[in-house]
């Protein structure tokens, strides 16, 4: 199984790798920070071996590399590189999208989770809800800038029974993504509600 880079080391952009298969367009290789996707978070890009890495997802347990033009092979040894500020966006999108979450949570109490997502756009959650939620966003985005300026370490750690926990002063959650260390480095984010129909809220991340 591939060695998950990402895990160690989520700020890592370069690495070297063999590859260990080849299936048309679709590489595997013994080791990667490319984060396949997953838990809403999208897969990454970048480059392996010079060949452009379109997405990177999982195929059961193996993390594979959608590459647009497959120019290398098996046994190769290859530079691989990441589209670092897309993944960098990512990272903090993501984490900012936990203490949304939880800001969320504080204001209207538990609600059904029904979908969430993480791209280098923006990050969205949607919720089963019964309620216009567009005049509590002002208060709920004030509170997560605040904390967010505060400068809080977030860890993420595997937990025995192999759960991946993600921490934030005290904020607990379940995720297997890739975060920022700190919230000072997401600096600021505005929240945005959508339609998307009735029953659901949905409410838009992006950074400032
Ligand atoms: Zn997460």
């Amino acid at each position: 199984m591939t060695e998950k880079l990402f895990r160690k080391d989520p700020y890592m952009k370069e690495f070297k790798a063999t590859v260990t298969g080849i299936n048309n367009d679709r590489v595997t290789l013994d080791r990667t920070a490319f984060f396949p996707f997953s838990g809403g978070q999208a897969g990454d890009t970048g480059e392996v071996g010079r060949c452009r890495v379109t997405n990177t997802v999982y195929e059961g347990d193996e993390i594979v590399h959608i590459l647009e033009n497959c120019l290398i092979n098996k046994m190769d040894k290859v530079h691989c590189e990441l589209d670092w500020e897309r993944r960098y966006t990512i990272m903090k999108l993501h984490s900012a999208a936990h203490i949304v979450y939880n800001f969320f949570v504080r204001k209207w109490g538990e609600q059904k989770l029904i979908g969430s997502n993480i791209s280098e756009s923006k990050a969205r959650l949607d919720f089963e809800m019964d309620r216009n939620i567009a005049d509590s966003l002002p208060e709920i985005e004030g509170d997560v800038n605040r904390f967010i300026a505060e400068g809080h370490v977030i860890t993420t750690r595997e937990e025995p029974g192999g759960l991946r926990l993600w921490e934030c002063e005290t904020i607990k959650m379940p995720c297997g993504g890739t975060h920022v260390k700190s919230t000072s480095e997401i600096n600021g984010i505005s929240l945005k509600r959508k339609n998307i129909g009735s029953g659901k809220e949905r409410i838009e991340v992006t950074l400032c």
